[in-house]
Parts: C-alpha cells; sequence; structure tokens
C-alpha cells in the first residue's frame, strides 16, 4: 500500500512551494488508496516556533488537504512530531553505535570551521575529513576525561549510491566526496538526516515525493536505511517553484505563503488547482480541473523536470473562474466577514440583499476581498469625479438621464423578482428607441450616474438591488452637476 508523507519543518508560514509538495503526495496518496502522512520536523528547536506548526495545520485543512495519520488525527506510527520522538533517535543511533556504524566525534564548532577554512582556501571540498573514525581507547578516554562534548557521526562509506528517482530518472553520487556526518548533535537531538531516514523507515513510507532541494541529501538517507536495516522507498524530487525573474519563489515576488493568498480571498479550490498546475497537467490541455479529475489522473512521474514559473495572472483566472461558480450562499458567507471588515455592513445587515450583491459582482473578480471594494457604490452615493463629470457632460448624457428620471417618476417599483431587472430593462430600450442611441453610448451614462465608475457589475443586475428610489436619486443627483456646469 502507498504511504507518502509530507513533513514541514515549522520554521515559517506554509509556502506555496510546500503547499505543493503536501498537494503531490496528497494527490498520489487518493490515487492509489493510500495513506497521506503529516509529519511535523521539529528537532531545529532554535528555528521551530509552536504557532507555525498550527498556521500549517490550519492551512492545509483550509486547502482540503487531510491526512490519515498525523498530530490530530493520530496512527499506529506516532508520535508524527519529531520533538516527541526522541527517544527513537537516540535508540537507533545507539544501534548504530554498536554496530560501529556509527563513532563519537569530539571535534569542537571552532576546530571544525577552521577545518573547513583551510580546506577551502587550499581549493578542497569542505567536507570532515572523518578524523575521529578511529580515535583509540586512550584517545577518547582522554576527551571525555576533558569534558568534551560528542557528537555522533555516521559511517558513510566511499561508494555511489545510485537510485531511480521517478521524476528525475538514474542519480548517482559519489559518497567518496562526503564526509561521515552527524547523527546526533552534541546536545542529544537528532539531524535532519538522521531524523528523516528513522521516521521514513518506521513510518513505513513507501514513495517520498519531495522539494528537488533535497536531492543531493538523497543518498545520504539510503546509506541510513540500509545501515539501520531497511529497504529505501522510491523517492520522487519535484522542481522548485520560481518567481518571474527565476529566483526562487519567496515574499519578494509579493503573496508566497498560503495563509496570505488565503487573506486576499482566494478560495482554496483555485488554489489548490493553481498549485496543481506548477509542474503538473492532467494530459490534456485543460488548465482548469477540479481535484477529483486531478485524483484520477495524477502520477508523479509525470511531474515536469523542469522549475515551474509562478503566474499571477493564471492563478487570478482561475480565482474568477471558481469565484464565478461557487454556491452563492457559500459565497455569501465567506463574504459577509469582509464586507464587515470594510465597514459596509454592520449586524442586523440584510443577507438577501448581501446575496444579491455577491451574484452581482463577482462575474469580474478573482478573490474574496475584492467583493466589498466593487460593491462599495451599492452601500455609498457614489462622488461623480472630475472624470466621470466630463463623460457625462455631453449632451445626449444628460437627454439620457432626463428621460430615465421621467419614466422611473411613473413607476411603482423595479421588478425584484428577476435577477437582471427587466422592468429597469425594459425602459433603457424605450429611450434607445426615443433617443436613437444604443450600446455604451446609451448605457454609460445610466453606469455613471448609477455608480460613479465606468466599468462594473451588469447595469441590469444593479438597478434592482438599488432599488427605485435611489436609481432615481442617483440620477437626480447626476443631473443636478450636469446642469450646474
Ligand atoms: N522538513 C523538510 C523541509 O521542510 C522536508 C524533508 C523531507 O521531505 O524529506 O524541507
Amino acid at each position: 500500500m502507498v504511504r507518502v508523507r509530507f513533513a514541514p519543518s515549522p520554521t515559517g508560514l506554509l509556502h506555496i512551494g510546500n503547499a505543493r509538495t503536501a498537494l503531490f503526495n496528497w494527490l498520489y496518496a487518493k490515487r492509489y488508496k493510500g495513506s497521506f502522512i503529516l509529519r511535523v520536523e521539529d528537532t531545529d528547536v532554535a528555528r521551530s516556533e509552536k504557532r507555525y506548526t498550527e498556521q500549517i495545520i490550519e492551512d492545509l485543512r483550509w486547502l482540503g488537504l487531510d491526512w490519515q495519520e498525523g498530530p490530530g488525527v493520530g496512527g499506529d506510527y506516532g508520535p508524527y512530531i519529531q520533538s516527541e520522538r526522541l527517544h527513537l533517535y537516540r535508540e537507533f543511533s545507539h544501534k548504530l553505535l554498536n554496530d560501529a556504524k556509527a563513532y563519537h566525534c569530539y571535534c569542537t564548532p571552532q576546530e571544525l570551521e577552521e577545518r573547513r577554512q583551510t580546506a577551502r582556501s587550499a581549493g578542497k571540498p569542505p567536507r570532515y575529513d572523518n578524523r575521529c573514525r578511529n580515535l583509540s581507547d586512550e584517545q577518547r578516554n582522554a576527551f571525555e576525561g576533558a569534558g568534551r562534548p560528542s557528537s555522533i557521526r555516521f559511517v558513510v562509506s566511499e561508494e555511489v549510491v545510485a537510485f531511480e528517482d521517478l521524476v528525475r530518472g538514474r542519480c548517482a553520487f559519489d559518497m567518496g566526496l562526503v564526509g561521515d556526518f552527524v547523527i546526533m548533535k552534541s546536545d542529544d537531538t537528532p539531524s535532519f538526516h538522521f531524523a528523516v531516514a528513522v521516521d521514513d523507515a518506521l513510518m513505513k513510507i513507501t514513495h517520498v515525493i519531495r522539494g528537488e532541494d533535497h536531492l543531493s541529501n538523497t543518498p545520504c538517507h539510503i546509506l541510513l536505511f540500509r545501515a539501520l536495516g531497511y529497504d529505501p522507498p522510491l523517492f520522487a524530487h519535484i522542481s522548485l517553484t520560481m518567481g518571474p525573474d527565476r529566483t526562487l519563489l519567496s515574499k519578494r515576488h509579493g503573496a508566497a505563503s498560503v495563509s496570505e493568498y488565503r487573506r486576499l480571498g482566494y478560495l482554496p479550490e483555485a488554489l489548490v488547482n493553481y498549485m496543481a498546475l506548477l509542474g503538473w497537467c492532467p494530459g490534456d490541455k485543460r488548465e482548469k480541473f477540479n481535484i477529483e479529475d486531478a485524483v484520477k489522473k495524477f502520477d508523479v512521474k509525470d511531474i515536469s523536470k523542469s522549475a515551474s514559473i509562478f503566474d499571477q495572472q493564471k492563478l487570478d483566472w482561475l480565482g474568477s473562474q471558481y469565484l464565478r461558480e461557487a454556491n452563492l450562499d457559500r459565497l455569501t458567507d465567506l463574504s459577509i466577514p469582509h464586507f464587515k471588515q470594510s465597514g459596509l455592513i454592520q449586524d442586523g445587515f440584510d443577507r438577501a440583499k448581501i446575496k444579491s450583491i455577491v451574484e452581482a459582482v463577482r462575474p469580474g473578480l478573482s478573490r474574496l476581498l475584492q467583493i466589498p471594494d466593487e460593491a462599495r457604490f451599492f452601500f455609498e452615493e457614489p462622488t461623480l469625479d472630475k472624470k466621470v463629470t466630463e463623460l457625462l457632460s455631453s449632451n445626449t448624457a444628460e437627454r439620457i438621464l432626463t428621460a430615465m428620471l421621467k419614466k422611473l417618476q411613473q413607476i411603482s417599483g423595479l421588478d425584484k423578482s428577476s435577477p437582471y431587472g427587466d422592468k429597469f430593462r425594459e425602459i433603457v430600450k424605450d429611450i434607445g428607441v426615443e433617443t436613437s442611441l444604443k450600446g455604451k453610448a446609451l448605457l454609460m451614462p445610466i453606469r455613471l450616474a448609477l455608480t460613479g465608475k465606468e466599468r462594473g457589475p451588469e447595469l441590469f443586475a444593479i438597478a434592482p438591488i438599488l432599488g427605485l428610489e435611489e436609481c432615481k436619486k442617483r440620477i437626480e443627483n447626476a443631473l443636478l452637476i450636469l446642469t450646474k456646469k
């Protein structure tokens, strides 16, 4: 059975690149009816923070990437937080020590740094020179007697480690170039390599799908697997996500974390679709597909080898597609906090009205945060700025608005039952016949008077929401400004 894991280090927010790794793991597990495991890699005590663990968990839940084993869920191979597994790393490091596959190293950080410097200036790779590998008992006792702290290093065999990466094909590394690396630090906590290998082995991970930045770590992990007596899993290293300038995607390129995209109001399904497209597509030319479609078609071997470039326009396009088709009640509920935050509504607001407003404005938008802004004119009378006044100052505009006001004064209400304002539409049509104007020339003055903006939602959807009285008032105001000129 397929068992994959997502193993974030809680040293920062969940980045789009990492969330994409989580998504690919999740898709693979779903595709092969396996398990998706969440493991928190928090052994770097100085850089890990609990608030990041909490935020990562919340973001994954928001994206809908549920895990079958992990924090909050449990499972047979827990605990799933590395800082709660320290006893296991200690136990396995002692096993390696007993088997002479690891040894205590007494070199101090300062000594190590000095030797690295010397190697660098001699043009040699700054690898550890394995000097503590063969200490005599006397030497060891002397260090111990002097109270020198020790780390535990793994004996790296001088061989070429090769493996078949599911994305990148055959990879081979000459381990003769790698020094014996630390598996337990002098504070008795595991190194990154050791914790990953022990956990992947104990958690029976079958496929390690992770960022390409870990490719060169893989031979170290393979040697550890073998030394611990486990078969290594299969590996798939996925390319990284770059900004448009082809440097690693980061905050410099604008939003980069899932929580930031969430704050901006992208729907999770839009972000999930977009992240899947970063290096993968369902085999046809389609760019918009839902997660069930992706599950049916997903395979790691189809992930592109080349780096993916973040494309804000595409994300916005997908955002607008999903906003347009989202269930209207759900969208209304999701928009309400944004309306409140922008001060447009308070408790006791008219939900039905908000729903019609959301329906009217959503076609032109790609995220929730844009909704209140786009809808502001429904709540606040527009101020007709200089540009709008200029646009309105033609004779035809005045004729259109005068005729409109007259017709509105003769009716008792706008047809609210029709979202497209059929009564209003009829009036506009009549004015068109009377003035022989059509298209933009006919509609723009009305739009400007009602909304104060050149662009916005469908005109016939606006009027019934504003209501007859408000429409009359706004047209009167516009006429007042025009005649004052
Ligand atoms: N904790 C590592 C990271 O956040 C991932 C390690 C792995 O996937 O093997 O980069």
